[in-house]
C-alpha cells in the first residue's frame, strides 16, 4: 500500500489538502484529528470530568471505535452512537486537545491508524504521523503558515461563530502549544519530511507541489 503522511499546526489546512491529493490520487484519506475528537465527544457523553491518567484509562480500557465512509464523509462512531455532528464544537476542539496527551489514548488510536493504513492507499493527516504513526510512510509533508493567516482563515470560516480574531488566536496557540509540548508524540516535522508553509500559497498550489514531489 501506498501511504501518504500529511501533518500540520491548527489551521494550516492540513486537512484540505489531504482531501485535495485524495481526489486527485484516487486515494483513502484519514483524518486523525476526527477520531480524537469522536473520543473526546463520549469522554464527555460519559460524563467524566477529570483529565488524569486514572480516569482517561478507565475510559480507554473498554471503547469501541469505528470509522466508516458516506458520501465523502467520515464517520466516527465510538461504543455505537455515530457523534460526526458533534465533533466540530468548540468544546470538543479544546477537549480533544486536552485529552490527547495520554500514551493509553494514544495507543488506542496508533492501532486504528496503522490498521486502516495496511488497508487502504492513503492519506492520513493529523500530527504525529509522519513521527510515529507511519514512520515508513512513502511521503511525509508537514504542513504550517503563519499563526496570523491560520488564525485569520479560520476566523473567516467559522464567522457565524461570533469569536473574534483575538479569541480564535489564542485557542490556536494553546492548542498547538499542547500539541508541540507533550511527552508523546509530539507535534514535529519528521526529519525526512518536506515542510510546506503555504502562508502564500492557495489550495491549488499546495496540491500541484505535493504531486509533483510524489510523482518523481
Ligand atoms: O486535527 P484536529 O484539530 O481535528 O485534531 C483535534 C485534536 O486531536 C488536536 O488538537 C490534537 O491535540 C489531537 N490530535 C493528535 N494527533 C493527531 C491528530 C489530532 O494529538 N494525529
Amino acid at each position: 500500500m501506498i501511504n501518504i503522511a500529511i501533518d500540520g499546526h491548527v489551521g494550516s489546512g492540513k486537512s484540505t489538502l489531504a482531501r485535495g491529493l485524495a481526489k486527485r490520487l484516487g486515494y483513502h484519506v484519514l483524518d486523525t484529528g476526527a477520531i480524537y475528537r469522536g473520543l473526546a465527544c463520549a469522554f464527555r457523553d460519559m460524563g467524566y470530568k477529570n483529565i488524569d491518567d486514572e480516569t482517561i484509562n478507565s475510559f480507554i480500557k473498554d471503547v469501541k471505535v469505528e470509522i466508516f465512509f458516506e458520501n465523502d464523509t467520515q464517520h466516527v462512531v465510538v461504543n455505537g452512537k455515530d457523534y460526526t455532528n458533534w465533533l466540530r464544537e468548540e468544546e470538543i476542539s479544546v477537549l480533544s486537545s486536552k485529552i490527547s496527551p495520554f500514551p493509553m489514548l494514544r495507543e488506542k488510536v496508533r492501532h486504528i491508524q496503522r490498521d486502516f493504513a495496511k488497508k487502504y492507499d492513503c492519506i492520513m493527516e493529523g500530527r504525529d504521523i509522519g513521527t510515529v504513526v507511519l514512520p515508513n510512510a512513502d511521503y511525509k509533508f508537514f504542513v504550517t503558515a503563519s499563526e496570523e493567516t491560520r488564525a485569520r482563515r479560520r476566523f473567516e470560516q467559522n464567522k457565524e461563530k461570533n469569536h473574534t480574531y483575538d479569541e480564535v488566536l489564542k485557542d490556536l496557540r494553546e492548542r498547538d502549544y499542547r500539541d508541540e509540548h507533550r511527552e508523546i508524540a509530539p507535534l514535529k516535522p519528521a526529519d525526512d519530511s518536506i515542510v510546506i508553509d503555504n502562508t502564500n500559497m492557495d489550495l491549488e498550489q499546495s496540491i500541484e507541489y505535493c504531486l509533483k514531489i510524489i510523482k518523481k
